[in-house]
């Protein structure tokens, strides 16, 4: 067991300068911290993060992640809060400890194992800084050399598996060959007891019957690499039980067929001796055919080198021979961790396209003048453009950057993103446009009586979302298109003295041969068919009559208000949602209560005005596309848009006067725009959310009578 003196030398034997008081702090620190805490082993508490310090400092990391693995556990398990640690270890160890004690917090999420290689992600990308992940795989790996000691089976089955579909592959991903071999076989054991066993009681019998067979292998293949005058060193070791059952399984052999069992290295000084050895071995030894692999000329995803063969050895039984330099060597069993003991010395470049985090990992390498600044700049990009967030249930679900809660939705189904109304995000509400962050826990509130909002279109990032809401847009469009032509129409057919009746329509379908009788419907709502083609089509006998004399707005430029006599004639516009068949115009903001005219644009439905809005001479030459409109009596529900203009004292206090007073009469300012100032006014336009134009004519009469306010008018442009 390590103990804190062993620590300090082994930390010490790599970094000359070492702050040794520094070090002891962290060391009594977590000591006090923990107290009396006990492992499961019956260790006291103290020694699990002292011996994950004593794992990183076998990975040579500098002092900030070897205090951080001190103090690891102390935020989660006990007292200590993350503003001690920085008064007393500073910034870098707070942001690292906080790192590591959040990659804790997801580790108990619920079901991660099933999604293993998204998990694996997420580790990653909320990792930030490596070092947090090197103190977790440092972590895991000595939680895995104590599973014995932990007493539920079912939790000693967890922690196995989630370290072979998890951390093993992270620690092969990040190059970390050691590591790796060592979870995945105390993984290994654990999971499969029985298979472990007999693996092992294989070799040892092996390794009896072949008496120093490994040794006998190293000698004669290093006298035959001096005979080639190259300047190597070999050694032998037999594979891991967990890579030897790996590869029973993958090539279906059993024990006695698989040959290979025991694997040897040679290490050369250069690139060039790695494939002179190779030809001293290739002509010494058999070759096993299709056995050679190149991986210094073709390096792995995770920038592993080394030349691989197979040959029939000295005493005739199969061996593997891996080749390659020191530095390869050092890499491909330390990983990203190797990389700063390299302070100079050749890099090496990886050509994988998926693995740019690698190739800037190593740039940033390239470019950092020391190992500090290397380990300073070395954030993971890894996964850089994805966010994982987690249902309640803990099922990940992995989102490009930027995405929001209505992404989520929409990546959960498409009913979720439909009938959403709301999110919260790790137990608050937020707003619907909020960006998400890795690790968020993301819970969709529903409404059955939600629909999609076209303005959801603007911010959602994912294309599954954006086509979902376009595809529900689109059919709740046309739903309105075919309800208002209905109306149209059939308005349209009263004034010919008729009540319209699928029977009266069936010229009409005739005649328009590819549509039916709602997609009629909807191009007469939509403007490209017009009332006088189908009333043509209808009442063909009928002598056209002059449109403008038809039409209700004939006296144009008269007085408007007096041609809308009888309002049941008009057509409502309950019901029809702004933005989808009908908008309301900019110009004249119409409210409830305002006598309304509607105007047909060709593809776009139509457009309320009110009726004395000075917009609607440029449609006097039109008076086919006028439609009377009218209000639903009972519209009391809906907000709409009210703007008024005020000429308000510049003094003090009378902005915060007219804003109260709105806010007092329940309506809210969406909308505040200075037109002009002068030394004693300011000219403002201000829109507010209004019932109708009572409400609007109550908030203009209180702010009248304010002393500040000179006057307000509702404004129409
Ligand atoms: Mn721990």
């Amino acid at each position: 067991m390590l103990d804190q003196d062993q620590l300090v030398e082994r930390v010490k034997s790599y970094l000359p300068n070492l702050d040794e008081a520094l070090l002891r702090k962290a060391c009594e620190f977590s000591k006090e911290a923990h107290g009396s805490q006990k492992r499961e082993s019956g260790d006291p508490y103290y020694q699990h993060p002292l011996e994950v310090a004593g794992i990183m400092s076998e990975m040579k990391l500098d002092l900030a992640s070897i205090i951080t693995a001190l103090l690891h556990d102390t935020v989660e398990d006990t007292d200590v809060s993350l503003a001690d640690i920085e008064k007393l270890f500073g910034t870098e160890v707070a942001k690292l400890v906080d790192g590591v004690t959040k990659l804790t917090k997801i580790e108990f999420q619920p079901d991660h194992i099933r999604q293993a290689e998204n998990f694996r992600k997420l580790l990653v990308a909320m990792s930030e800084d490596i070092r947090v992940l090197l103190v977790k795989l440092a972590d895991r790996m000595h939680n895995m050399r104590t599973l014995i000691y932990v007493k539920s089976p079912e939790k000693r089955l967890r922690i196995a598996h989630e370290t072979m579909e998890i951390y093993a592959p992270l620690a092969e991903r990040i190059g970390m060959q050691k590591i790796k071999n060592e979870l995945q076989d105390l993984s290994f054991r654990e999971l499969h007891p029985e298979a472990h066993k007999s693996i092992v009681s294989r070799l040892e019998y092996l390794r009896q019957e072949g008496t120093q067979l490994v040794e006998r292998i190293v000698e004669h293949i290093e006298h035959t690499l001096k005979e080639a005058d190259i300047k190597a060193y070999v050694y032998g070791r037999e594979k891991t039980p967990c890579s030897i059952w790996q590869k029973m399984e993958r090539k279906n052999m059993n024990f006695e067929q698989l040959s290979d069992i025991m694997a040897f290295r040679i290490l050369v000084d250069g690139i060039p001796e790695c494939y002179h050895a190779l030809g001293a071995i290739h002509s010494t030894y058999h070759m096993i055919p299709n056995s050679f692999k190149d991986f210094i000329s073709t390096p792995k995803d995770n920038g592993y080198k080394s030349l691989h063969t197979i040959v029939l050895g000295p005493e005739q039984q199969r061996i593997e021979v891996q080749i390659r330099t020191h530095e390869m060597h050092e890499i491909a069993e330390m990983g990203v961790a190797a990389h700063w003991s390299y302070k100079q010395g050749s890099l090496f470049l990886v050509d994988g396209k998926q693995y740019r985090w690698l190739r800037e990992l190593l740039s940033i390498l390239d470019q950092a003048s020391g190992p500090e600044e290397f380990l300073e700049n070395t954030k993971l990009e890894m996964y850089y453009e994805q966010v994982f967030c987690f249902t309640p249930k803990g099922n990940l679900i992995d989102l490009p950057r930027g995405a929001t809660p209505v992404d989520f939705a929409y990546a959960v189904h498409s009913n979720v993103g439909h009938q959403c109304v709301g999110a919260k995000v790790n137990g608050r509400i937020v707003p619907l446009r909020t960006q998400l962050q890795n690790g968020d826990q993301v819970e969709i509130i529903r409404s059955k009586t939600q629909v999609p909002s076209a303005a959801w279109e603007k911010f959602v990032v994912t294309g599954k979302a954006r086509s979902e809401i376009k595809r529900f847009l689109r059919t709740q469009q046309r739903e309105e298109y075919i309800s208002l032509g209905k109306a149209i129409l059939s308005k349209a057919f009263k004034q010919e003295g008729q009540d319209m009746t699928e029977k009266e329509l069936e010229p009409v379908v005739k005649a328009y041969k590819n549509k039916t009788l709602d997609d009629i419907y909807a191009s007469v709502g939509e403007g490209t068919i017009t009332r006088a083609d189908i009333i043509k089509i209808v009442f063909p006998d009928r002598k056209q009559a002059d449109p403008a004399k038809k039409s209700p707005f004939s006296f144009l430029g008269f007085n408007r208000n007096k041609v809308l006599k009888n309002e049941e004639d008009a057509i409502s516009i309950k019901g029809l949602i702004p933005g989808m068949a009908m908008h309301f115009a900019g110009c004249c903001h119409p409210l409830p209560g305002d006598r309304i005219v509607g105007i047909v644009h060709t593809g776009k439905g139509i457009t309320i005005h009110t009726i004395d809005c000075d917009m609607l001479e440029n449609y006097s030459s039109t008076p086919e596309r006028w439609i009377d409109v009218s209000w639903e009596k009972e519209n009391n529900d809906d907000f709409h848009t009210g703007r008024i203009k005020a000429i308000v004292s510049h003094e003090s206090g009378s902005l915060a006067m007219l804003a109260n007073t709105i806010a007092k009469d329940m309506s809210n300012i969406s909308n505040l725009k200075i037109v002009s100032r002068s030394t004693d006014f300011f000219e403002i336009m201000v829109d507010i959310d209004v019932r109708g134009t009572k409400h609007l004519s109550t908030i203009i009469t209180d702010l009248r009578s304010k002393p500040c306010i000179h006057s307000v008018e509702r404004y129409k442009s």
